[in-house]
């Protein structure tokens, strides 16, 4: 039977950077016909690998701002990964959007080469907010692109929101869930404002230009949206993410549930049969060793047993939770939710349950909102 997977799709261009963002971007497009040419040589190449025992049940475009390319550019993407694996006919295809940077006709034409989902960078509504994290776009400019791409088709429409910047109160974050909820959007990522390092952001935060407000706040506001959100009947299927029921992101499902997937162009990261590699960031150096061997590895892991059984706890309780069925011998990946297992941890977890952070929803062993509260020591805890 063949395994299902998922494959990423990297467009590192951006009109602008913003002050928060550690991903890789570039600001000048005028590499991009090259850098085509290399994402599909790249494709070839693992395709000749991969392609046999693989069932992909999704592509994503991320970047970057995908938005940016032409539509044909990334239909030309989808057909040719089409033509080289096999991709179910349902298949999920995202593209992560900005405001400000697609027109309604321009949002047709992707719905037209086949995108099915789309993601929007809004982050927030608020003008004092957006003009922070340096966003070109308005409120006003976020709201009609997400009816724009409802009018051009998209059915499957997500957005991102930050909160916990600097100054946000209660009543400012609350009108953002408000205007989200009062959009036709089927799903929302809501992060909590994180300082890299190496970002502009973080930069002004060592210079005392921002003050980041406090963990206290932060867990005020995540409590905010949980609660908000199940109000308006979106299901809290991840730590960061809600969807109205069936929307949940299936690419994204595949990260969490430490399923395969291949991922093409700079700096994006594959993992297939307990290997994992990356790509080289920068674009010269990415496009020269693609010309030069058909790949751009920068670096590669083997995970080992242990590293893999971390992996599978964090990511599945920060998601749909542990498989768990009492009184089996060897059920799930690394005997996990085993008896054995169960055993082992049986009075923290009876201890988790009682405190109403943890439940036992069938086979499932699941945190509940106030587990979400303290996912990380939960996952210390039972690791
Ligand atoms: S638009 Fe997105 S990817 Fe580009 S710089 Fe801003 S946050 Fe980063």
């Amino acid at each position: 039977m063949k395994q299902d997977a998922g494959l990423y799709v990297h467009i590192p261009f951006c009109d602008h950077k913003c002050i928060y963002c550690d991903f890789y971007s570039i600001i000048k497009d005028d590499n991009k016909t090259i850098y085509l040419k290399n994402l599909l040589n790249e494709i070839n190449h693992f395709s000749s690998i991969y392609s046999t025992f693989h069932q992909f049940k999704t592509i994503y475009f991320g970047g970057g701002t995908p938005s940016l390319m032409e539509p044909e550019y990334l239909g030309s993407i989808i057909s040719h990964l089409k033509s080289k694996f096999q991709i179910s006919e349902d298949a999920e295809i995202t593209m992560e959007t900005n405001p400000g940077t697609v027109s309604f006709d321009k949002l047709k034409r992707f719905r037209e080469q086949g995108i099915n989902r789309i993601s929007i960078g809004i982050q927030s509504f608020d003008k004092k907010d957006l003009k922070f994290l340096t966003r070109i776009h308005t409120g006003e400019a976020a709201v009609q692109t997400v009816h724009d791409a409802y009018e051009a088709g998209f059915r499957d429409i997500s957005i991102d929101l930050i909160f916990n910047l600097p100054g946000q109160t209660k009543r400012k974050w609350k009108k953002n869930l408000e205007i989200a909820t009062s959009l036709p959007v089927t799903h929302i990522s809501a992060y909590s404002l994180i300082l890299e390092k190496g970002t502009i952001l973080n930069k002004m935060v060592l210079k005392g230009e921002v003050e980041m407000q406090d963990v206290e706040i932060d867990s005020q506001l995540y409590e905010i949206t949980m609660d908000f959100l199940a109000e308006k009947g979106f299901e809290h299927y991840e730590v960061s993410n809600y969807c109205k029921p069936g929307y949940e992101c299936k690419h994204n499902q595949i990260y969490w549930d430490c399923l395969n997937y291949l991922s093409f162009g700079t700096s994006a990261h594959s993992y297939m049969d307990g290997k994992r590699w990356w790509n080289f960031s920068a674009l010269t150096i990415y496009n020269t060793a693609v010309m030069n061997k058909d790949y751009a590895i920068a670096g590669s892991e083997e995970l080992t047993q242990h590293d893999l059984y971390e992996e599978y706890i964090m990511l599945g309780l920060r998601s749909r939770g542990l498989k768990f069925k009492r009184g089996e011998k060897n059920p799930g990946l690394l005997g996990i939710g085993s008896e054995a297992w169960y055993m082992e941890r049986k009075q923290i977890i009876n201890q988790l349950v009682a405190a109403g952070k943890m439940v036992i929803d069938g086979d499932w062993l699941k945190l509940t909102r106030d587990g979400f509260l303290v996912c990380d020591e939960i996952v210390e805890r039972l690791l």
